[in-house]
């Protein structure tokens, strides 16, 4: 048949990245760029576009931070060879997960400043989230996109003031510019602000709260057919006009990261799981059940996984919920770094434990590596007083640094008996991402805690959020992951 290319574009923390893979799923080219305007406008003068077109599809947004993503967004596809761009058949966006504005319902211009994800809210919007919505609720957090609504709402002189506006994730406001449509979003980035990803609506508590006109009127399930991107960006990004390109609804960052390590059978089952061990260890779960709790931070995405049809030997999205459950310590890798020593030294310990005779003995050393000075640990055991625990310190660094390793596997072995507690499977089989992946003697130490570790993660085509949400747009199209 005819070529088809599935674009995925993530707006992460650090920048945005554009990947296109092929109808198989196979990578075919990446692109990346920073999120100001100056580095877009330098990439995109060595790309063949169209100046006076460009100029006016950046001429009415006037929120620099807002019109810097458009800049982006720009750049990082039209760095895409123009091959793949003319044959792309779906496009999905995923952004930071409680990143959000307003902005105009009918035009899509910014209305608000942009809260990024990591931006507490001032304590009388958190109080107004923690009065409309249950107690102990995700959306009550001080980095809920609820808060921030509120924010919005004070800042921009009340409800009358903001007539004809909506809530947009950054997710949304990146896709809007695509396909056109504004109060679209996806049930992942909707959770934050309060979405009931069982019932599949805006609960009651939050349909009657006084900021209910601002929530977007349509939530789509994550990689479902939204439109197909307007004539204006097909002709200025060079993408099938016409209807040919479809944009899909996106999720967050994270999930997108995590849909990166699909197996290439394209589709995930219960019990799969994905350990990130970066800077601080977190636990992604496949699961039947959507366990919550609000304490340590534990919460459940709504998923549509693909499944196999075996009559046809073709994929389709199932219908019945699948929940991605997730709980991120305090803890993890950045312990090594500020404690042992550099990517070189680890590297050179951990080779120096390998060749010790094995199985290695345990250390009985009995560590918590929160980073120092900042006690407190919220998952696996939500203790806000929990202090960071480096005694005793053996003289060999080797050992101290099995020590840390073992302390992390404990961390990551209580986090999937925490997640069963509350009524998830155990982990059938777990992949790993995150620069403590590459660590054979910390694989093992995992292995020997009965976690079912397997290679897959580091293996991985690609682990970038941008390639998960290419995945995604594949889906949307194909079923298969
Ligand atoms: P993040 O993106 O969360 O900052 P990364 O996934 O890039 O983190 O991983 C970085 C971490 O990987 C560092 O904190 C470092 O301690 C850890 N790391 C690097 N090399 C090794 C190694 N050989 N063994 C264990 N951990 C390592």
């Amino acid at each position: 048949g005819e070529e088809a290319f599935y674009v995925g574009v993530d707006f992460g923390t650090s920048g945005v990245r554009a990947t296109a893979t092929d109808a198989s799923g196979a990578k075919v080219a990446e692109t990346r760029v920073g999120y100001g305007e100056e580095e877009a406008r330098l990439v995109m003068q060595s790309e063949d576009v169209h100046g006076v077109q460009q100029t006016k599809w950046h001429a009415h947004e006037t929120n620099d931070i807002v019109r810097g993503w458009r800049w982006a967004l720009h750049a990082a596809i039209v760095q895409l060879p123009l091959t793949v761009r003319k044959a792309t058949r779906a496009i999905c966006v995923d952004g930071t997960s409680a990143t959000a504005l307003l902005v105009d319902a009918e035009t899509g211009v910014s209305r608000s400043k942009v809260a990024w994800y990591c931006d507490a809210q001032p304590d009388v919007a958190v109080a107004k989230a923690r009065e409309w919505a249950p107690e102990g609720h995700t959306s009550t957090s001080s980095t809920s996109t609820l808060a921030k609504l509120a924010c919005f709402v004070d800042d921009g002189g009340g409800m009358s003031a903001l007539d004809g506006t909506v809530l947009a994730h950054q997710a949304d406001v990146v896709a809007s510019w695509l396909h056109g449509r504004h109060g679209v979003t996806d049930w992942n980035n909707a959770l934050k602000l309060g979405f009931d990803a069982k019932a599949l609506s805006w609960p009651d508590w939050l349909a009657s709260a006084p900021v209910a006109p601002l929530l977007p009127r349509t939530v789509h399930a994550p990689g479902e057919l939204v439109a197909p991107v307007t004539e204006e960006a097909a002709s200025l990004l060079s993408l099938p006009g016409d209807g040919r390109c479809q944009v899909c609804a996106g999720t967050t960052d994270s999930i997108a990261a995590f849909l990166a390590l699909a197996p290439a059978s394209g589709t995930f089952s219960v019990g799969d799981a994905v350990t990130s061990l970066g800077s601080t260890i977190a636990i992604k779960l496949v699961s039947d059940v959507a366990v919550e709790d609000a304490a340590c931070g534990v919460y459940s995405h709504r998923l549509r996984l693909p499944s196999l049809d075996e009559s046809s030997g073709t994929h389709r999205l199932s219908e019945s919920a699948a929940w991605l459950a997730s709980g991120a310590s305090n803890a993890g890798a950045a312990c090594l770094r500020a404690e042992v020593g550099d990517d070189a030294t680890l590297a050179r310990l951990t080779d120096e434990l390998m060749a010790r005779p094995s199985p290695l003995p345990r250390t009985g050393l009995a560590y918590y590596p929160l980073p120092r000075g900042r006690p407190g640990e919220r998952f696996p055991v939500s203790d806000a007083s929990k202090p960071p625990v480096y005694e005793p310190r053996p003289d060999d660094d080797a050992t101290f640094f099995l020590g840390l390793l073992e302390s992390l596997s404990d961390i990551e072995a209580d986090g999937y008996a925490a997640l069963r507690r509350l009524g998830a499977p155990a982990p059938r089989r777990i992949l790993t991402a995150g620069g403590g992946s590459i660590n054979a003697v910390w694989r093992q130490l995992r292995a020997d805690r009965s976690l079912p570790v397997t290679r897959g993660g580091e293996d991985a085509v690609s682990t970038e959020a941008s390639y998960g949400a290419a995945r995604l747009a594949r889906a949307g199209v194909k079923g298969a992951l």
